[in-house]
């Protein structure tokens, strides 16, 4: 008998995987392609007339079963960075609500409601020497979050967030991106002073950051733009310093996330502005704004 020739026995093992992947479809299972990458490995490892007859190559045969969508990159979509590394002990398991479910999502959540669960905290014990808790302001659909790390003297006593010096130049730079402070949402990462301005504590940051993950997944920002090192490594659940985190863009729940300088390291170190104006140009580039004419 003759041998069979190669691209026979080639047109008869694609038939069987095809009907195999149709078996596989009718069962219930697949899309069997992850993503467009093994796509193009299956069409090239079966480069065939079905292939060359697509109508773009790249996204091999026509047959394959249909694949998730997966949007392109475009610039208002910038390329977020991975973390390699960064750990997850925000999330422990006293704060799981299941074995599957996200742990900080609360079903039919409110700002109001968060801030009802917060009540008169004394979880921590930044309880002890705060004069207010500074829950967070601005409008509750906003489309951008600044998050800083905790309240300062002035806040503790006014109760809101960033109100003293690095608050005006937040403001600032809000007015710089074409916005109004109302526009946006500001809240920080422990709710009560540290004393002595000190940055927040590690037991101290778990017990109250869990309201932060809420009062985020409630606004579903779709940027958010951490305030120095604290806020962005909580968040990106890290320990890389902000030089190296800022200007990147990383993925954050349903949010793209930015971290920058925080305004009180400005006041202390103006030369570092430009690179802030670039984060924050970033970040109004993907927001689709415009910074306002200078009269
Ligand atoms: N610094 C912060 O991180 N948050 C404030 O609210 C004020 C100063």
């Amino acid at each position: 008998m003759e041998p069979a020739k190669p691209a026979r026995v080639e047109s008869r093992v694609r038939t069987q995987l095809r009907n195999w992947l149709q078996y596989g479809e009718e069962l219930g299972l697949g899309p069997y392609y992850r993503d467009r990458r093994a796509n193009t490995e299956i069409a090239s490892v079966f480069p065939s007339d079905e292939t060359a007859s697509t109508e773009n190559p790249k996204l091999g045969r026509r047959s394959a079963p249909a694949l998730p969508h997966i949007p392109e990159k475009t610039s208002a979509m910038p390329p977020t960075k991975i973390l390699k590394n960064s750990a997850s002990s925000l999330i422990s398991p006293a704060h799981a609500e299941n074995l599957f479910g996200d742990p900080f999502r609360v079903a039919n959540d409110s700002l109001p409601k968060i801030r009802e669960d917060i009540g008169d905290c004394t979880r921590c014990k930044l309880s002890k020497g705060r004069t207010k808790i500074v829950f967070g302001t601005g409008n509750p659909n906003a489309r951008l979050m600044f998050v800083g790390e905790g309240p300062g003297r002035d806040e503790d006593l006014s109760g809101e967030p960033f109100v003293g010096r690095a608050g005006r130049l937040l403001t600032d730079m809000i007015k710089a991106m074409g916005l109004q402070r109302e526009d946006v949402y500001i809240a920080n990462v422990v709710k009560c002073r540290p004393p002595e301005n000190r940055l927040p504590e590690k037991d101290e940051i778990e017990i109250c950051s869990p309201f932060l993950m809420r009062q985020i997944d409630t606004i579903k920002p779709k940027v958010i733009c951490t305030l120095g090192s604290c806020s962005a490594q909580t968040l990106l659940q890290t320990t890389q310093g902000i030089s190296k985190l800022r200007g990147e863009w990383f993925d954050f729940r349903d949010s793209k996330l930015m971290p920058t300088y925080h305004p009180a390291y400005l006041l202390r170190n103006p030369a570092a502005k430009p690179e802030v104006w670039k984060d924050l140009q970033r970040v109004m580039a993907v927001l689709g704004l415009q910074a306002p004419k200078k009269r």
